[in-house]
């Protein structure tokens, strides 16, 4: 097996496509369709052939491109089954623990609701690569839209047992200002200060902060450190169950 090649690109102001490509089958997937003639022109850079698009959630900055890349590229378009009816043109409804193959490169399906209420992450265990559209951010989680704390962070918590060093690709670029908000969270986090301080530069220059890994948002992301003893402290939330000291967190930053 070939390893995958990727190409992360920024559209629609702040949303990320991302191509996936197996150099051995030619297969090509996009990650969501934000935007099919930005896609379009960033497979016609790569030289590659779209053959399936893999939808994270229904929302339209991530499926706007679906029906015209289908129409002109015959692709297949997978995506969660819970969100089927509002997933434009999806062949292939999939749900926890599916397998989907892109040539000889395969990803499992696991399910991440919150954000929405179907959300799904693709992980690729071999490629140590996961896509987790909007539901974790670097720095950041997705908004509660169609789901409540706890099944927001039950869906966290099975990111967060990926192995550390596997890629993360989210989304959007928000990680600038979720480094402003996490440091009212947990100022004294040396790794979070050393995070914000690269983020600003990567900013300043237009570069992208991703992907980034699960290690790095261990140690950095607010919204997976409910069980750091110093968040629990300025949340005076000592007792608390981890769950409720997310949902905490989560409704600060809605606030913020
Ligand atoms: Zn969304
Ligand atoms: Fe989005």
């Amino acid at each position: 097996m070939a390893k995958l090649e990727i190409h992360q690109f920024p559209t629609r102001g702040d949303n990320y496509g991302v191509l996936i490509h197996d150099p051995v089958t030619e297969a090509t997937a996009s990650i969501d369709a934000p935007d099919a003639d930005e896609v379009l022109a960033a497979l016609h850079e790569k030289g590659w052939v779209l053959t399936h698009i893999l939808v994270t959630h229904h929302h339209s900055d991530h499926t706007a491109g679906n029906k015209a890349l289908k129409h002109k590229t015959g692709c297949t378009i997978i995506g969660p089954a819970l969100e089927a009816r509002s997933i434009p043109g999806i062949d292939v409804k999939v749900a926890e623990g599916d397998t989907v193959d892109i040539g000889e490169t395969r990803a499992t399906v696991i399910e991440t609701p919150g954000h929405t209420k179907g959300h799904v992450s693709y992980y690729f265990p071999k490629d140590g690569i996961v896509f987790v559209g909007d539901t974790l951010f670097s720095v950041g989680c997705g908004k509660l839209l169609e789901g409540d704390a706890p099944t927001m962070w039950s869906s966290l918590e099975k990111l967060m047992i990926l192995p550390r060093d596997t890629q993360v690709y989210c989304g959007h670029e928000y990680t600038n200002a979720n480094c402003r908000f996490a440091l009212t969270i947990e100022p004294e986090n040396d790794a979070l200060q050393a995070r914000a301080a690269e983020v600003a530069k990567l900013a300043e220059r237009g570069a992208p902060s991703l992907p980034s890994t699960i290690g790095q948002e261990l140690d950095t992301n607010p919204f997976l450190r409910p069980a750091s003893p110093d968040i629990r402290t300025r949340l005076d939330m000592e007792g608390s169950a981890p769950a409720e000291v997310f949902a905490e967190i989560r409704r600060r930053k809605d606030r913020f």
